[in-house]
């Protein structure tokens, strides 16, 4: 995946365990497996002895849980996020989860989306005598919770739930519980896990599962508020259930290919999606390949449906990370060539379909495109296993702004000539909700389409901020 490349970027991922003696190691190796979804800081905190004790810094997952470090959060519970972080947005008060403490009882949040509503909570808020630390909207639900302390717990945290609108995944932790909840349109993937019957867990993707030994149980359901204590697990609600508008770039894009989405297998989605590509447009070629990592699946789909071999023609080098990409253009060209190689054996004298799951700028593809041709490809056509991204994404994913998008005001041939390919073609949006398989007319089973279709499944407000405006305010 060259996210990092494209300025297409997925906010964060969450984790929690409730009832396992050594739940700050299972955070770790859950937030392993959620490092594609955040690779700029990373954070646990546990409850031990009616104490919450966090640990957290900026770095992988690995850099930032060294040494001992893992040693000083003991206790039974857990929760842990990873985070990506745009421009502006960083500092150690940023990494979550982030705790509250008062004398009513401590609170650690961890949370994946971006609320549109934020700005006018906050504004609320602050009238009322809030002071608020960050811009972040997890600080907006802590100042939210605190206010009705009248209220039991469970009730608090519904009405200041109910509040929110947007995308959003929580998990709170508190002395007593393990809370989990899913805004209403259910955008973001949040799922429920179980190990031996007793423990229980809840990840932005059940890859992390598999790492822990863990069993799926189910999604966390849009509206829902999962409460999880030494007594077991109980299923409230804070809002009814909206029409589900999962956001499709998950199964494009952001996801891994061994995690599932409500049953739906990432790797198997995007393998139909370039299935679904193929019979939609018709390209005389001698060999596919695909961009690595995420294109891999829709890449073999395509040539299975097309009936063109599937080699090779790009090699991701594994051991670069982010702090080489600079942002200079001579930095950003060797940046792509030291992320990626063409295999000069495979698309020499070839026709070549070079599948990818985005164009966002289109720097990055227009680089790939030259690689492939540098290393004697005849002819490069791409093929795009999802429409092309014309809007921004309000719900926490940084697709900026229209202007920093290629394809908005282009037609595919403006962006072809762009790009220097000889052709250029993208899924129709159809096709990505057929190939995906959710039946789009079962309102529980739909997706978010917006940053294709400029059609969002929520309001946005006039000063809903994206991600990047918000960390610069
Ligand atoms: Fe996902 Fe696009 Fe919807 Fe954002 S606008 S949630 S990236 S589908």
């Amino acid at each position: 995946m060259l996210s990092e490349l494209r300025g297409l970027n997925e906010e964060c991922g969450v984790f929690g365990i409730w009832g396992h003696d050594n739940a700050a190691q299972m955070a770790y190796y859950g937030l392993h497996a959620l490092q594609h979804r955040g690779q700029e800081a990373a954070g646990i905190c546990t409850v031990h002895d009616d104490h919450l004790l966090v640990e957290k810094g900026e770095g992988l997952v690995n850099d930032v849980f060294h040494g001992d470090r893992l040693n000083k959060l003991p206790g039974r519970s857990a929760i842990g996020h990873v985070r990506y972080t745009t421009e502006g947005g960083r500092g150690i008060e940023n990494v979550q989860p982030l705790v509250f403490r008062s004398t009513t009882g401590s609170l650690a949040i961890a949370h994946n989306g971006n609320v549109t509503n934020a700005s006018d909570l906050k504004r609320h808020l602050e009238r009322q005598g809030s002071i608020f630390q960050s811009t972040s909207d997890t600080e907006v639900l802590a100042h939210l919770i605190k206010k009705n302390i009248s209220y039991p717990q469970n009730e608090r945290l519904k009405k200041a739930l109910a509040q929110l609108q947007g995308a959003f995944a929580f998990v709170l932790l508190t002395e007593d519980a393990l809370y989990v909840a899913q805004d209403p349109n259910g955008m973001r993937p949040l799922s429920l896990g179980c190990i031996g019957g007793e423990t229980w867990v809840v990840a932005s993707e059940t890859s992390a599962f598999d790492l822990i030994g863990a069993e799926t149980v189910r999604s966390v359901e849009p509206g829902e508020l999962v409460i999880i204590d030494d007594k077991g697990i109980r299923s409230d609600r804070f809002a009814p259930k909206a029409n589900r508008a999962i956001c499709s770039m998950e199964y494009i894009y952001f996801s891994r290919p061994d995690s599932d989405i409500d049953g739906i297998n990432i790797h198997m989605a995007r393998k139909r999606l370039g299935k679904r590509l193929a019979q939609e447009v018709r390209i005389e070629a001698d060999v596919v390949t695909g961009v690595p990592d995420s294109s891999i699946s829709a890449a073999i789909g395509f040539a299975e449906e097309s009936g063109i071999p599937y080699e090779m023609g790009l090699i991701k080098n594994r051991y670069v990370g982010r702090t080489f990409i600079q942002p200079s253009q001579e930095l950003r060209e060797r940046g792509v060539k030291m992320k990626l190689s063409p295999v000069r054996q495979v698309v020499e004298g070839k026709r070549v379909v070079m599948v990818d799951d985005s164009i966002v700028r289109g720097t990055t593809s227009r680089r790939i495109v030259k690689m492939l041709r540098d290393a004697g490809a005849k002819e490069v056509h791409v093929a795009i296993s999802a429409p092309p991204l014309i809007a921004p994404c309000f719900y926490g994913v940084d697709i900026s702004t229209d202007s920093d998008l290629i394809a908005t005001g282009r037609t595919p041939e403006e962006i072809c000539e762009l790009i220097g390919a000889d052709s250029l073609q993208f899924l129709s949006a159809e096709g990505l909700v057929e190939a995906v398989g959710r039946n789009d007319e079962d309102p529980n089973r739909g997706h978010c389409l917006g940053c294709f279709t400029g059609n969002y499944p929520t309001n946005i407000f006039a000063d809903t901020k994206l991600p990047h405006e918000k960390e610069r305010v």
